[in-house]
């Protein structure tokens, strides 16, 4: 590393849609960059062409727009470090490569895929339970350690197919620190003569993401920890370059609330949505989401759970990384989704409710009407789409009533209770129409009949709005205005008796 600057990167491969483990990773990266006015560097990973996939990038740059992050350095963003994209990137591993095979910490391979599996099958026969291409197989396999240097170099130059490996020592203990877990050690055995370079010519993950932290200074590798088990090929791979590692900090795993990590499968199974564009059409507020990822796996040490990006970038520490699984909440991300939508105005909030409405067919929707709705309705939702799913009927009659609550409230001495109240307020003129009033009314129709409050409220909100619970009733009652309201509660007489 040639300077001490802060500089980390966020290195996503574009195989698919970002998932919420990719986001927090970013976030990770971010804040950390942000707490230490360091660079935050995107840079795209992309030389495994098999698993590449159309219009990744895109999705994994506007998701991080989306939650609010922008990056210092990367595609479209070019710094002194680009290009940032390892696909543009090809002559300089070949180049590093190269310089390995020159110091003998790398060789070159013709094995055909059916050499090598020659070479498994007779090593399990000889009962090796997990043969490897290594220090010990090498010695009997086609490469430049084993043919002659005249058959190399004929190979080469007729364009055999070859692959370059890592020369990985037969025993060595590799050490080094990582900031999470303080010392970490691997031994060299357990490790095969990872391909550096593949026979497309394209390096493999390992020589490129190493190569690239170097070129790029990158002074910490934050990422989840399911890279660990790469650590000590890197670890390597500086050691024979001559580089100074840079500082690496795996993230915990996150969890499953069944147990073990999260995989597409089992979040499927817990109905968790695991693409951050989901969360988007979803409806989330980004802040929430964000807010969220922050504290899984992390926290500022005390109760405080509310935490704007800024204010993260402020307290963010990696000594307060969890070593252990953070187990993914929805409970709880539902309750960021609630703080978060609360605090919005209900002008900024206005055109994304009337979308939700328009998207559930009602139309026309009167501005002035809709931004009483919504404050009503506010500490009743958790996402933007229940304000459709839950609030139709403030903009149309129900057609169907639900059906627990007519069971439950709709009895014999109800329609003469409603009738009796549908009688007082008719007399209520326009300007009369109000919450207080209606109330008023409703107490003395029970008093007057010696019943519970119940006994009216609860068939009346379903007559008035078809559903079992909702907002302030009488409030509905007041913003449907008179004629509407007597309407629906002639209607309910009529079709519930
Ligand atoms: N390209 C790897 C990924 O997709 C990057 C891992 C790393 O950050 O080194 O996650």
């Amino acid at each position: 590393m040639s300077s001490n600057k802060v500089r980390v990167r966020f290195a996503p491969s574009p195989t698919g849609w970002l998932h919420i483990g990719g986001l927090r990773t970013a976030l990770y990266n971010y804040l950390f960059a942000r707490h230490h006015g360091g660079d935050f560097v995107l840079r795209i990973e992309d030389t495994d062409q098999k698993r590449y996939v159309e219009g990744a990038e895109q999705d994994i740059v506007e998701s991080m727009k989306w939650a609010g992050m922008d990056y210092d350095e990367g595609p479209g963003k070019e710094g002194q470090f680009g290009p940032y994209r390892q696909s543009e990137r090809s002559e300089l591993y070949a180049k590093y490569a190269s310089q390995l095979i020159e110091a003998d910490h790398a060789y070159y391979a013709f094995d055909t895929t059916e050499d090598i599996e020659q070479m498994r099958e007779r090593l399990q026969k000889s009962g090796n339970p997990s043969p490897k291409y290594d220090a010990i197989t090498r010695m009997s396999m086609k490469n430049s350690l084993t043919l002659p240097a005249d058959e190399v170099q004929q190979r080469l130059e007729r364009g055999d197919e070859y692959v370059v490996r890592l020369k990985v020592p037969r025993r060595e203990t590799i050490r080094f620190e990582d900031l999470v877990r303080g010392h970490v050690k691997f031994e060299s055995q357990g490790l095969d003569d990872q391909v550096l370079l593949k026979s497309d010519g394209l390096p493999t993950y390992h020589l490129a993401n190493v190569v690239d932290d170097h070129e790029m200074q990158i002074s910490h590798v934050i990422r989840g920890e399911e890279w660990l088990s790469s650590a000590p090929k890197h670890i390597l791979l500086y050691q024979y370059f001559g580089w100074e590692p840079p500082k690496m900090a795996p993230l915990p795993l996150i969890m499953s609330p069944a147990g073990g990590k999260l995989s597409k499968r089992k979040a499927e199974e817990q109905g968790i949505m695991v693409n951050v564009r989901d969360y988007q059409q979803g409806g989330y507020e980004p802040e929430a989401l964000v807010n969220f990822l922050a504290y899984l796996g992390w926290s500022p040490g005390d109760d405080r759970e509310i935490m704007s990006l800024e204010q993260l970038c402020k307290e963010f520490e990696m000594d307060r990384v969890s070593k252990s699984g953070a187990v993914f909440n929805t409970n709880k991300l539902t309750w960021y989704n609630e703080q978060y939508m609360r605090e919005r105005s209900v002008e900024s909030l206005l055109p994304e409710v009337k979308q939700e409405f328009e998207k559930a067919g009602i139309t026309n929707i009167d501005d002035d009407y809709l931004s009483k709705v919504i404050p009503l309705m506010i500490e009743r939702v958790s996402l933007l789409p229940e304000f459709a799913e839950h609030g139709k009927y403030y903009f149309v009659a129900p057609d169907e009533y639900d059906e627990k609550s007519v069971k439950k409230g709709w009895k014999e001495e109800t329609p003469d209770l409603m009738k009796n109240y549908l009688g007082r307020i008719q007399e209520l003129d326009e300007a009369g129409f109000q919450a207080a009033t209606l109330k008023e009314n409703l107490e003395a129709v029970v008093n007057e009949a010696g019943v519970g409050f119940g006994k009216l409220m609860q068939p009346l909100r379903v007559s008035v709005t078809g559903m079992g619970f909702g907002p302030d009733l009488f409030i509905t009652m007041e913003l449907l205005g008179k004629s509407e309201t007597e309407s629906r509660i002639n209607a309910a007489l009529e079709r519930l008796g």
